[in-house]
Order: C-alpha cells, then sequence, then structure tokens
C-alpha cells in the first residue's frame, strides 16, 4: 500500500465479483508515517482492466463502510479464527438506543466486520 510510503496492508478483504469486476480485494492498514486509515480496493474488470482506488482518512473509513456487505472472507479471519468475542482488525462505532419508560439509553458499540461487538460506553438522555 502507499501514502508517505509503502507500507504492508493491516488486513486484505476479499470481496463478491459482481458483474463487471472480479478478484476483488480491499486492503486496509495505517500509514506508519503520518498514521492515518488507508484503504484500497483492487480489481479486475471484465474487459481485463486494473481497476485500483485508493482512499485515506475519513474517505478510507467511507470506502470499507460502502463494501462492508460485499466482503467475502478476511487475511486476518483466516489467520485468527480463535478471536471471536472482541472486535478486531478494522473497527467502526454504532449506536443503539432503547427506551424504558420515558429514559432513553444509547450504548456505543464497537464493531467489527466478523459480527463481533463490544460494548464501549451507554449514556442516558
Ligand atoms: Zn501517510
Amino acid at each position: 500500500m502507499q501514502h508517505c510510503c509503502e507500507f504492508k496492508p493491516d488486513d486484505i478483504y476479499y470481496l463478491r465479483d459482481n458483474d463487471i469486476f472480479s478478484s476483488r480485494k480491499l486492503a486496509i492498514g495505517f500509514c506508519p508515517i503520518c498514521s492515518k486509515p488507508v484503504a484500497e480496493l483492487s480489481q479486475w474488470r471484465f474487459d481485463g482492466k486494473y481497476d485500483r482506488f485508493a482512499a485515506s482518512g475519513v474517505r478510507a473509513n467511507d470506502l470499507v463502510l460502502k463494501y462492508k456487505d460485499e466482503i467475502v472472507y478476511s487475511l486476518k479471519e483466516c489467520n485468527y479464527t480463535r478471536f471471536k468475542t472482541k472486535p478486531f482488525g478494522w473497527k467502526f462505532g454504532i449506536n443503539k438506543s432503547s427506551k424504558t419508560g420515558n429514559k432513553e439509553v444509547t450504548r456505543q458499540y464497537a464493531c467489527d466486520f466478523y459480527g463481533n461487538k463490544e460494548l464501549i460506553k451507554s449514556f442516558q438522555l
């Protein structure tokens, strides 16, 4: 992967083929120099053209979220199948609200793309 320098991806997600692209891979990592998250999508178009798209920072996060439903498996998932409970790899936050009576409790979770989640904090409104 490439940002301020060349570096190895932290994880690689393998995506489902679609009508136009195959051999689709989404590499994610953190730049060792500026520590920004970097995501790089690479795929082959049906007519043999190699397609590559990279984004960093907030846009890297958007790129991963955009393709998260197309992830079939990841390199880390194969290497570390023993991690089953705690989120690992690329994490994203979700908020869940539940109402009890007239109190509303919002819980913040850190999630990964393997269905693991961890409660970070909860607060009442
Ligand atoms: Zn950088």
